[in-house]
């Protein structure tokens, strides 16, 4: 796991491959359920991320590339199954954190005083605008100066398409359009992401890299297909200005 350096008091790591129990081909953090991995080898690895970083819970969205965003106000079980349609959660409750995952999408994390939240992008998120989504929900919730990291992803030179799909993609994220290694027509999921949230008065920084580049470090759906996800967490400590975990 690598810490994404959200300001304090927020917290927000990225996990890698690296620490789970699942086998071949999701070895070994896989964090997701609708993979085919063993139902009981997911849920291990994530309650063994809720008890290496000292959490009440963690709440996960059932991802649909869309740009629902809902708001956790508490969670029944530990580690809760995932709320439908969801590529986007918002919370203000200590304690509680907040799963993205991804396996070439991009996991961003957002913090405020007081409000976090988490969003997972993709091509069809980007463009159906679940990052603005999210940063109104936050700001609904009572935040002021946001921060976002973005997390490793697909990069544009790695993430070819068809010329129209990134023409498409460019008019609705700005930035987006990029060109491969190969001199192909691609997208850039960071660079369009980046774009948007500035454009929204949001600090933003990046981490992690390109995930097809690190089959090590990281799943990558267009280079394993049959594979895990890896993710990005972002939490309010339990108690404000309490030692991080
Ligand atoms: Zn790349």
């Amino acid at each position: 796991m690598h810490d994404a350096g959200l300001p304090l008091p927020a917290r927000g790591v990225f996990t890698t491959r690296a620490g789970g129990v699942s086998l071949p081909p999701w070895d070994s953090l896989n964090l997701a359920v609708h993979v085919d991995d063993a139902f009981a080898k997911v849920q291990r690895n994530r309650d063994l991320v809720v008890e290496q970083l000292g959490l009440d819970g963690l709440a996960f969205g059932k991802q649909v590339h869309g740009n629902g965003v809902r708001v956790v106000r508490g969670l029944s079980k530990k580690t809760s199954r995932g709320l439908d349609d969801t590529d986007g959660l918002v919370t203000t409750v200590p304690g509680i954190g907040l799963a993205m995952l991804g396996a070439d999408c991009l996991p961003v994390l957002l913090a405020a005083d007081g409000v976090v939240g988490a969003a997972h992008v993709g091509r069809p998120g980007l463009a159906k605008g679940v990052l603005p989504e999210v940063v109104r929900v936050m700001r609904a919730e009572g935040a002021g100066e946001i921060s976002a990291v973005i997390g490793p992803g697909i990069c544009g030179l790695c993430y070819e398409v068809p010329p129209s799909m990134a023409g498409e993609v460019e008019k609705a994220a700005p930035g987006s359009r990029a060109t491969t290694r190969q001199g192909t027509t691609s997208v850039d999921l960071t660079a369009g992401a980046t774009r948007q949230l500035t454009g929204l008065g949001v600090a933003v920084r990046t981490v992690g890299g390109c995930t097809l580049e690190q089959p090590d470090l990281f799943f990558s759906y267009r280079r394993d297909g049959l594979t895990g996800r890896h993710g990005g967490i972002v939490w309010l400590p339990p108690q404000s200005g309490a030692p991080a975990p």
